[in-house]
């Protein structure tokens, strides 16, 4: 039976470790990976202090460190399921393991939303990617598409410049809706077009994207546009699927919690950074928010 089950390595899971691990709570932290959405910044991290500027696997890079300096047993896997028992939590994972534990912490984050259009998933891997970081150097000297024309959209697109041909975004309202800042970089790049209006249908390919299907929402056009990479930034939806039926959520599918201790409905049960209702979705507030889990988790415990 561990004290305090974290499920989540992002920001908000790898503080709140650190913090657990420094009250002596008996902690593991059960996670897909390390670094969350950090891992999918296509430019720098220009807005966490201490580092005027950082790559997000530089920093992931730190956070894991600085956490495996400490006493955390840590589990890379998918949590499938949350069980409140009398008094305990048991939590069960992909694999099929089954943890105890007397507090639990949800740290999940957020995931890609998807387009949810025909070959999105078929070319999964081949042409289609949600991490710009990972993927741009497969699309040297290619045209591409990004669908997105927020900032996530704006920073992939200006990172694309840097390997392919051209960079399309495909933006479905009539607005741009990134910073003037990145609308300025993406222009000064001389390679990125943008098309408003425009809503994606069918991503085609053989055994390759090499193209994709969107029609004018104004005009109602339909147009083949011939890429052989489509960026998928579209935003983002909490990653909770696992608690579902267990806290109470609210219109957005967050965690509702209470802002004071990061407690959730079900009492032993705490959430923080982007899988809980806290406003103002950053890494310095998802670390800020950890520290504050695993401190209320602690004064939970100690009664
Ligand atoms: C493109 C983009 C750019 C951004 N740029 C900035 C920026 O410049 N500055 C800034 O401050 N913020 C930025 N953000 C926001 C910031 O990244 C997030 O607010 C922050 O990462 C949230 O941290 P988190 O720990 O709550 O969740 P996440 O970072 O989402 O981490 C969640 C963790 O939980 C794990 N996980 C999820 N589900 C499960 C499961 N079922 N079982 C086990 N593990 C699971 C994941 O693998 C991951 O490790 C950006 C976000 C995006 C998408």
């Amino acid at each position: 039976m561990y004290d305090f089950v974290i499920i989540g390595g992002g920001p908000a899971g790898i503080t709140a470790g650190i913090y657990a691990a420094r009250q002596k709570l008996n902690t593991l932290l059960i996670t897909k990976d390390f670094g969350g959405q950090i891992n999918w910044k296509a430019v720098n991290i220009e807005n966490y202090p201490g580092f005027e500027e950082i790559s997000g696997m530089d920093l992931t890079k730190k956070f894991e460190n600085h956490l495996k300096k400490h006493n955390v047993e840590i589990q890379k896997e998918e949590v499938r399921k949350i069980e409140k028992k009398e008094n305990y939590f048991l939590i069960q994972t992909k694999n099929g393991n089954i943890f105890n534990s007397k507090a639990v912490l949800v740290a999940s984050g957020a995931e890609h939303c998807s387009l949810g259009v025909s070959g999105e998933k078929e070319f999964l891997g081949k042409g289609v990617s949600y991490c710009t970081v990972c993927d741009a150097p497969m699309f040297a000297n290619k045209n591409v598409a990004v669908v997105g024309g927020g900032n996530a959209g704006f920073e992939a697109a200006i990172t694309l410049t840097k390997w392919t041909k051209k960079v399309y975004i495909l933006e479905k309202t009539d607005q741009i809706k990134a910073d003037i800042e990145n609308q300025k970089k993406a222009e000064k790049t001389g390679r990125v077009e943008i098309i408003t209006d425009s809503q994606v249908e069918e991503i085609k390919g053989e055994n390759f994207v090499n193209s994709l299907d969107y029609f004018k929402k104004n005009t109602g056009e339909k147009i083949n546009l011939p890429v052989e990479g489509v960026f998928v930034a579209i935003g983002t939806r909490p990653a909770i699927d696992f608690v579902k039926g267990l806290v109470d959520l609210n219109e957005k599918n967050e965690i509702k919690i209470d802002f004071s201790n990061c407690q959730s409905s079900c009492p032993g049960l705490f959430a923080a950074g982007d899988a809980s209702s806290v406003a103002c979705k950053q890494i310095i507030v998802a670390a800020g928010e950890g520290a504050k889990a695993a401190l209320s988790a602690y004064y939970y415990l100690q009664k």
